[in-house]
């Protein structure tokens, strides 16, 4: 039977009564499991205002006592890690071994906010003019909205919500609407490390909530995390409403392999890189660039990989790669692949027809491999979100610098060599927010932020981190004298301090 999934307001689970909802899926059996509710305009306007009157008392608590509900939640995720991965594993369909893995990553952008005391703390000058002091301090912005994909149902939760509530805001997450489990009990477990009610919320939806938390006065802030299509159209209504918004987007990773890289090595980072999570991973690699005369030695080593991957449900501790999150969504990679194939690129290994025993209804594909693909086919171009992986050859080390840089995606790319030469002009050369070197998903640990460049991002600021810090605080100086300080009179120019 389905379950019924609302919202989670002021502290406790509440039925939705906007009377729209939508299905929740298992990606691995096609069974809908849940309904969840869609949130109205007028839920939307009530949790605003509940989280407004509660950010006033939050944020005048001391960080030192904030950082303190962040030391529960650590404790308290570290505990319920199985419950939170099966939830994660029943509606979005990873393994269970990678949604774990997602919680650790989670974690630790909450352990670097149990530091939020030391990160939050300011800057004071002495003597800025003869007896005058000046201060810098950073105070929460207020009500603060997390928009987030379906991909990473609690890492980018944690990425948003831990940073923003322990820099003092109330904050409400929109969580997608096909894997929303999760981040519920997410939500309780923030109110069960001891957050106040109305701090921590969840409003399932779609665009109707993303809407009215756009159209809302009272929620300064946006973050936001998805395809760049709905990233550029959430930045320019908020911006255009004179909110600070952050939305990180799409991707296209490319991976460089040198002639010199170590093969087996590169094979293995492709083949977790490419289909790890189904290619469903924003820092996903996706085309992999081979230079020089490495071409053919890599499709020998990597085609019996990828026609050996284990596909099977994310529940079975044998399967490596799982379902696809809805069949509409995998209908969709299977056209890209069927397009590619037109285009003329060379389908190596061929996923469409993969058929499983017992989950005939799971949105399954096996992994694909391409190879001739050229930077004027769509496969190339556009964003998938499978498990399909283009090879693309490139003559010089100077073309494929001038791939990554010319692709209109600028997410994450890595470079596979034993050159130092070549591993530094890469990594000075190439225009893009992270890059690895032998290191295929390089994305940054909690205290070093995480964000893209060119389509892969919209507005300055990348997420967590003292990026985050800066995000989710506004910056208030000082200037200050005491009245038995030197008293010049009435002052009507402008004059250099002294
Ligand atoms: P999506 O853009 O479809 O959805 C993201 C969020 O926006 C969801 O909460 C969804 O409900 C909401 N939304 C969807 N359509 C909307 C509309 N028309 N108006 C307003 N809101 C809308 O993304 P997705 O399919 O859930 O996630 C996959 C995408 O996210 C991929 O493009 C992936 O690269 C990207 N992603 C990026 C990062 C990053 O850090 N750069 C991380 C993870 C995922």
């Amino acid at each position: 039977m389905a379950i019924e999934i609302g919202h989670f307001v002021e502290g406790n689970h509440v039925a939705g009564r906007g009377g729209r909802s939508g299905d929740v899926t298992n990606p691995a059996t096609g069974e809908v499991t849940g309904k969840v509710a869609f949130a109205s305009e007028a839920e939307v306007d009530s949790a605003v205002r509940i989280a407004k009157k509660a950010q006033l008392a939050w944020a005048a608590t001391p960080p030192l006592r904030r950082q303190r509900v962040m030391f529960n939640l650590k404790s308290l995720m570290e505990r319920r890690i199985d419950d939170l991965a099966r939830l994660m594993t029943l509606e979005h369909g990873k393994t269970l071994d990678d949604a774990k893995g997602e919680v650790g990553r989670g974690l630790e952008v909450v352990e670097f906010a149990c530091g939020i005391a030391h990160h939050m703390r300011g800057d004071f000058t002495e003597q800025v003019a003869t007896d005058m002091d000046s201060w810098s301090i950073r105070q929460p912005v207020g009500v603060v909205a997390g928009i987030t994909p379906f991909n990473f149902p609690i890492m980018i939760p944690c990425w948003m919500g831990a940073m923003a509530v322990a820099c003092g805001n109330a904050f409400i997450l929109k969580p997608s609407e096909k894997d929303p489990s999760a981040p519920m009990l997410l939500a309780e477990l923030f109110a069960e490390a001891g957050l106040p009610p109305g701090i921590f919320q969840v409003l399932n939806g779609d665009k109707i909530a993303v809407d009215a938390l756009l159209k809302h006065p009272d929620v300064p802030a946006i973050s936001f995390v998805g395809s760049t299509a709905i990233g550029e159209y959430v930045y320019h209504q908020g911006t255009q409403r004179n909110k600070r918004v952050q939305a990180l987007c799409g991707a296209k990773n490319h991976m460089v392999i040198m002639p010199d890289a170590d093969l087996d090595q590169a094979t293995d980072a492709l083949i977790g890189a490419g289909y790890g999570a189904a290619g469903e991973r924003c820092m996903a690699i996706s085309v992999a660039v081979a230079v020089g005369d490495v071409g053919d030695r890599l499709i020998d080593k990597l085609a019996p990989r990828v026609r050996a991957l284990k596909v099977g449900p994310g529940l079975d501790p044998q399967s490596e790669m799982g379902p696809l999150v809805t069949r509409q969504h995998r209908d969709k990679v299977m056209g890209y692949v069927d397009h590619g194939v037109k285009e003329g690129a060379k389908l190596l290994v061929d996923g469409r027809g993969l058929k499983l025993q017992g989950y005939e209804n799971g949105n399954f594909m096996g992994g694909c491999l391409f190879d001739q693909v050229t930077p004027a086919m769509t496969i190339y171009k556009d964003e998938i979100f499978g498990p399909v992986l283009s090879v693309v050859r490139s003559k010089t080390f100077d073309e494929a610098i001038g791939l990554v840089n010319d692709h209109a995606y600028g997410n994450g790319t890595a470079i596979f060599t034993r050159d130092g030469d070549a591993a530094r002009a890469f990594a000075n050369n190439v225009k893009i927010g992270m890059v690895g070197i032998n290191v295929p998903i390089p994305v940054p640990v909690a205290y070093h932020s995480f964000g893209g460049w060119k389509a892969s991002i919209f507005g300055d600021h990348g997420i967590y981190g003292m990026e985050g810090v800066r995000f989710y605080t506004k910056l208030k100086t000082v200037t200050a004298r005491w009245p038995t300080g030197i008293r010049s009179g009435a002052e009507f120019a402008f004059k250099a301090r002294n």
